[in-house]
């Protein structure tokens, strides 16, 4: 019985990834980041055991990985290239550098100043966040360039702790009362996207930050779990919100967070021979998850003409990523 309803909350919350890690014991995600595994189920939901996601405490996973093993550098001198840059990191461990559009410019030289060092071991993050100095909480390093001589530039890791921040572990979390939050500034931490979006809406019990599974580095949205149905839809209502904290202010997009292994709400998968639904309306006036023959029906009801279809955003597909390390 317990068997069968652990199954079932599984099956039901599969997409629904980057979830509180404490749910390992019947969840086996394989890149789980925390050593403590609490979870446990209460009927057919899901109950955090405790808010301390994103304590200064947490260690990060069992084998002691608490970084992602790609780091933001910032504030570079002008004229350092790629071989300038990883012969500077490479003292901390094997590194590829990479910045956005590095392949198509075929640019030697960062062009906004900033790049990526992707290191082959988590061990090298630490190693060289040890030999940081630390001003107004930012990170710096002192870097060379052929004209420029121990410039001080910002070293911007990201600590696996802050991808989850539970507000409220008494509530369970609802994938209906989900918020999917996109364009979301990567220094943004699952404890700032809470209290900004809790702050706004209210209710918030839950908030992740989406990163990818090789590197485990944000990809520029998040998640958000409301408490109840009328902060949901007030958030999804809104459609944009305006992020602001410290130096980020920014318009994300909010949309319902949307399950691809859902069944037809109208007709539980009988008109459709037991498929999941492929189409969610995010219309308030529906909210939700529809077969092809449900969708024609209630959207040749008067009023209802207009509602377009949403289909899953920010899917955790395995991203290849050709490395060479150096
Ligand atoms: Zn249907
Ligand atoms: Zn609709």
């Amino acid at each position: 019985m317990e068997i069968e309803q652990n199954f079932n909350n599984l099956k039901q919350l599969k997409p629904f990834r980057g979830f509180p890690k404490r749910r390992k014991p019947f969840y086996q995600c394989g890149d789980d980041q925390t050593e403590e595994s609490t979870g446990f189920l209460d009927g057919n939901n899901i109950q955090i055991g405790s808010p301390a996601r994103s304590s200064p405490h947490s260690q990060g996973s069992d084998n002691g990985e608490r970084f992602s093993r790609k780091v933001f550098v910032g504030g570079l001198p002008p004229d350092i290239d790629e071989d300038e840059i990883t012969s500077s990191f490479r003292r901390y461990g094997p590194l590829i550098v990479d910045w956005p559009h590095k392949a198509e410019s075929k640019s030697y030289f960062p062009p906004k100043g900033y790049a990526f060092l992707l290191f082959q071991d988590e061990s090298s993050v630490q190693n060289l966040i040890e030999n940081c100095i630390i001003e107004d909480d930012k990170l710096y390093i002192c870097v060379s360039s052929p004209t420029i001589k121990n410039k001080p530039v910002q070293i911007r890791p990201w600590r696996l702790s802050d991808a989850d921040f539970v507000l409220d572990a008494s509530m369970s979390l609802d994938p209906r009362k989900t918020v999917f939050v996109g364009g979301v500034p990567r220094p943004l931490k699952a404890l700032e996207l809470a209290m900004i979006m809790d702050r706004l809406y209210g209710g918030v019990c839950y908030a992740g930050i989406d990163t990818d599974p090789e590197l485990k580095y944000p990809k520029g949205a998040g998640r958000v779990a409301f408490s109840n149905q009328q902060s949901y839809i007030a958030a999804i209502s809104a459609r944009f919100v305006q992020l602001q904290h410290g130096d980020i202010d920014k318009r994300v997009e909010v949309k319902p967070y949307v399950l691809d292994d859902q069944m037809c709400d109208e007709c539980g998968g009988q008109r459709c021979s037991g498929k999941f639904a492929p189409f969610f309306c995010a219309n308030v006036t529906c909210l939700q998850y529809y077969c092809e023959h449900c969708w024609a029906q209630i959207h040749s009801r008067p009023g209802r003409e207009y509602h377009k279809p949403l289909v899953k955003e920010g899917a955790d597909r395995p991203r290849a990523v050709p490395f060479r390390w150096c």
